[in-house]
């Protein structure tokens, strides 16, 4: 569903990206592993639409996306959760998943409650500020949000960071429900015990290029080279 081909992208006389490619299937969730400044949320950014691309291609469902802009990319279903969450935390938790839908407009009942019933602790707090959720309820809060704009594609940016392993467990669980309702994922990140619990297929991002990608129980379970990129 998702195919990049070759991208280079950089920041000014910084080339970060290198002639980078993976091809992602909707059935199997996917991860790419990288370490600190490999080139993890410049990949997302890019794939949003928010970085342009110097050389080579975006295709998504076949289409080429390379040339669209973010509001574009989200119509089509891309969607990401960007690092950090930015959640409002001035807003109450129903208005932040409120702003999700605002794409297609005021979102309905059913959209809301589906959401609900997928992250209970959304309902309960519903009224409550964001800001007053822990890191975890906050990560739920996001990915809630993002699920308002009904994606195809989720895009992950490392949404373990900053958590406990408990509330990084939590966010395992709720990606895979989110898998299993047929949205593809692309899970962004350095914390491989994330990486385990969710994709099936795992991509190692080192210094902006892919240097080895597999099946993810044989590349993060078993394979030492993998793990010294990662530097475990
Ligand atoms: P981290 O895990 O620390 O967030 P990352 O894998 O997400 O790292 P990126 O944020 O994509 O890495 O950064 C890749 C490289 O690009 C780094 O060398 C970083 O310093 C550089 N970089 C990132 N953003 C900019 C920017 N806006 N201008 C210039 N250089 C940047």
């Amino acid at each position: 569903m998702l195919e990049i081909r070759d991208i280079d992208v950089g920041y000014g006389g910084l080339r970060v990206l290198q002639e980078f490619s993976i091809r992602i299937a909707r059935e199997r969730p996917a991860a790419v592993l990288g370490t600190n400044g490999a080139g993890k949320t410049t990949l997302c950014r890019t794939l949003s639409g928010l970085l342009p691309v110097r050389r080579g291609q975006i295709l998504f469902d076949g289409e080429d996306v390379t040339a669209l802009g973010s509001a574009e990319r989200v119509r089509r279903g891309i969607v990401q959760v960007p690092e950090g969450r930015q959640v409002f935390p001035e807003m109450s938790v129903l208005d932040n998943l409120r702003l999700g839908a605002f794409v297609h407009g005021e979102p309905s009942r059913e959209e809301i409650a589906e959401v609900h019933a997928l992250f209970p602790i959304l309902a309960e707090r519903s009224r409550q500020n964001a800001g007053l959720l822990s890191g975890g309820e906050q990560q739920m809060l996001a990915l809630g949000r993002a699920l308002m704009t009904r994606p195809r594609l989720l895009i992950l940016d490392e949404p373990s960071q900053g958590l406990a392993p408990k509330a990084v467990d939590q966010v395992g669980e709720a990606v895979r429900r989110i898998a299993a309702r047929g949205v593809a994922i692309l899970l962004v990140e350095q914390n491989l015990a994330l990486a385990e619990m969710v994709a099936e297929h795992a991509f190692i991002l080192e210094t902006g290029r892919c240097v080895r990608d597999g099946p993810a129980a044989e590349l993060l379970s078993g394979d030492a080279l993998a793990k010294s990129y990662l530097g475990i």
